[in-house]
């Protein structure tokens, strides 16, 4: 897909997606690309990013990958130097990495808890942190946090993951809190039930699957390129003066009791 409003252009910029080996970063990544971003994908597993990087080359668009552990503080540091060291700025950053863990609150172990919220929350801190240094100093900057309809709502069985998103809304205010005025804007996305390796188990339960298609007002799941536009705007010269805020792209499930 192509975009040719030049207020949606991505051109000359670089955009870091975390966890875009597959799923909803991978087709961020690719709108982003799309919309005309040299792309840094990232994710742990090296082999899967290396596929992903392979489809994004096949289609003609430029990418790198860097792989590591968006929980790892020093392995983000360590990224960002070696971004450094190629002198290959990020302009626009999507925190997107994340993983879903279901289970009763009461049953839940404190390893558990913590690796949810590190790699949902904390790694937005870190991630972001590293990338905002260096976008101060340039005056420029677009993080894109990906939130979701857990950052306003609750469900049972995932606590952690709520505790996280729901922290990501506020991560995402206190990023626009302190750094707007050096021309970042930092807002959230908050995707409602896509269709991802994450619902795998979900989607193929019928009685969640018609939960998902009886709650949503478009009544079916989200496809991941259906974020793109979403995205594309956050990262763009469209949203400059948009931040602080937190986009629902959910079929309209959050707008319904
Ligand atoms: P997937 O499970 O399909 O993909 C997760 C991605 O995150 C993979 O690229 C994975 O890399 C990467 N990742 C996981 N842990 C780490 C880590 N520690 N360091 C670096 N990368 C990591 O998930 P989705 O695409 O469904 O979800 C993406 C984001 O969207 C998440 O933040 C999720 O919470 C959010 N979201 C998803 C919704 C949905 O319905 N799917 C709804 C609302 C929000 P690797 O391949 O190497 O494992």
């Amino acid at each position: 897909m192509t975009l040719n409003n030049p207020l949606f252009s991505l051109e000359g910029k670089t955009a870091l997606v975390t966890g875009s080996s597959r799923g909803l970063g991978q087709a961020i990544a690719v709108g982003l690309a799309g919309a005309g971003a040299r792309v840094v994908l990232n994710g742990v597993n090296a082999d899967r990013l290396e596929e992903a990087a392979g489809a994004m080359r096949a289609l003609g668009h430029a990418v790198e990958v860097e792989a590591f552990d968006v929980t790892d503080e020093a392995a983000v540091v360590a990224a960002f130097e070696r971004l450094d060291d190629a002198d290959r700025p990020i302009d626009i950053l999507v925190n997107n990495a994340g993983i879903q863990l279901r289970k009763p609150l009461i049953e839940l172990k404190a390893e558990e808890w913590r690796r949810v919220i590190d790699t949902n929350l904390t790694s937005a801190f870190f991630v972001g942190r590293e990338a905002a240094k260096r976008m101060i100093p340039r005056g420029y900057g677009k993080i894109v946090n990906i939130g979701s309809l857990m950052s306003a709502f609750a469900r049972p069985t995932v606590a952690p993951y709520t505790a996280a998103k729901g922290g990501i809304k506020l991560l995402t205010q206190s990023m626009a809190a302190e750094w707007a005025e050096y021309g970042i804007q930092a807002n959230a996305i908050g995707p409602g039930y896509m269709l991802t390796d994450m619902n795998e188990a979900l989607t193929s339960n019928p009685q969640f699957d018609s939960w998902v298609k009886g709650r949503t007002p478009s009544r079916r799941w989200g496809k991941p390129e259906e974020l793109v536009g979403a995205a594309v705007f956050l990262a763009s010269a469209a949203s400059d003066y948009v931040n602080g805020q937190i986009l629902y792209v959910d079929g309209g499930m959050s707008a319904v009791l």
